[in-house]
């Protein structure tokens, strides 16, 4: 991987990663900070990052905010809900219950502990 590439991918990922604690937290790309704007306000030590190595490929807390309000922006279209298919299993129908139960306690025994009776 270049390092334009490689950089391209890690800025990429730092978005997506932001975006998801937004959604996660309630938060907006202007509660992000870099680490040198937190000193600025007297809540974190004294480092250059992120500044100083955005700054060498054209990119700076601002477009990375802007990234993330992009982003943020497109997400907050409702999502479908995913519709998964489930495939069930069923190991046996029966007219007594004890029996159902006798067989239920059997496959639980034998390590299924998803197992459950259900009844028509
Ligand atoms: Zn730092």
């Amino acid at each position: 991987m270049t390092d334009t590439s490689y950089f391209n991918a890690v800025y990429k990922e730092a978005v997506e990663l932001c975006v998801h604690l937004c959604k996660l937290y309630k938060l907006t790309e202007k509660d992000i900070i870099g680490h040198y704007e937190g000193h600025q306000r007297g809540i974190a030590s004294n480092h250059a990052d992120p500044r100083h190595w955005f700054s060498r490929h054209g990119k700076s807390m601002n477009t990375f905010r802007a990234d993330v309000k992009k982003l943020l922006s497109e997400g907050a279209k409702p999502v479908e809900p995913e519709k998964k298919k489930y495939y069930r299993v069923q190991i046996g129908a029966y007219s007594v219950k004890a029996n159902a139960e006798a067989q239920l306690a059997t496959a639980k025994k034998a390590g299924f502990s998803d197992a459950f009776i259900k009844y028509d």
